[in-house]
């Protein structure tokens, strides 16, 4: 199956769990714009973004190897949280309330990773919540951890969505007028598109 290749192109949110998010191409979302078309492209996506290590990546190919059926489903849940917490980003972006409902969904994702996460003290001091590596659940609570965190931070007011399609970003810029998730694509096309439309109405 076509497995797409994680660049540092797949991530220029600024964060992990937006990068997430951005797992799909330019032009949408759902069925064939979803580069999340396999576990595998799952596993290798959270190596490239350094949510697991190699051996983590090993041993949980190994057990999706080993159950393709729940590895499937977890594929299944995986997305489909990718999307309710995309909608509840894409409203944060815009200053709006996210849905009840969404936001209820992701609530308890955040729950049920922290119940069998550890709390540990980094070099200096600061204490997080710790996924343990678990098989299948490991990439899936490592992300709801990573959205409690971003959740929980004052980055929350930075995100940005892209005009050009659906990425999401922290607007790190200093006068906050980031309009791309990318210059290089999306930056890009913007302006071919304006020099195209310039080059029209004056032919
Ligand atoms: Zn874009």
């Amino acid at each position: 199956m076509f497995s797409y290749k994680w660049s540092k192109t797949a991530f220029v949110a600024g964060d992990r769990l937006l990068d997430f998010l951005n797992t799909v191409d330019f032009s949408g979302r759902a069925g064939n714009h979803n580069r999340l078309t396999s576990y595998s492209s799952v596993v290798e996506w959270s190596l490239a973004a350094a949510i697991i290590d190699s051996a983590e990546a090993q041993a949980i190919s190994l057990i999706a190897a080993n159950a393709p059926f729940q590895a499937k489903q977890a594929l299944i849940d995986l997305v489909q949280w990718r999307e309710t917490v995309y909608q509840v980003f894409s409203a944060v972006s815009q200053k709006h309330e996210p849905s009840p409902e969404e936001w209820r969904i992701i609530e308890v994702s955040i729950q049920y990773a922290i119940s069998s996460a550890s709390l540990k003290r980094n070099d200096i001091g600061i204490a997080h919540w710790v996924a343990v590596s678990n098989g299948l659940t490991t990439i899936p609570q490592r992300l709801a951890l990573g959205l409690h965190e971003l959740l929980a931070s004052d980055l929350v007011a930075k995100i940005k969505q892209c005009e050009g399609c659906t990425w999401l970003f922290i607007d790190t810029s200093k006068n906050h007028r980031r309009r791309w998730c990318s210059m290089a694509t999306c930056g890009n096309r913007a302006k071919a598109q304006r020099h195209y439309q310039l080059k029209a109405a004056l032919e």
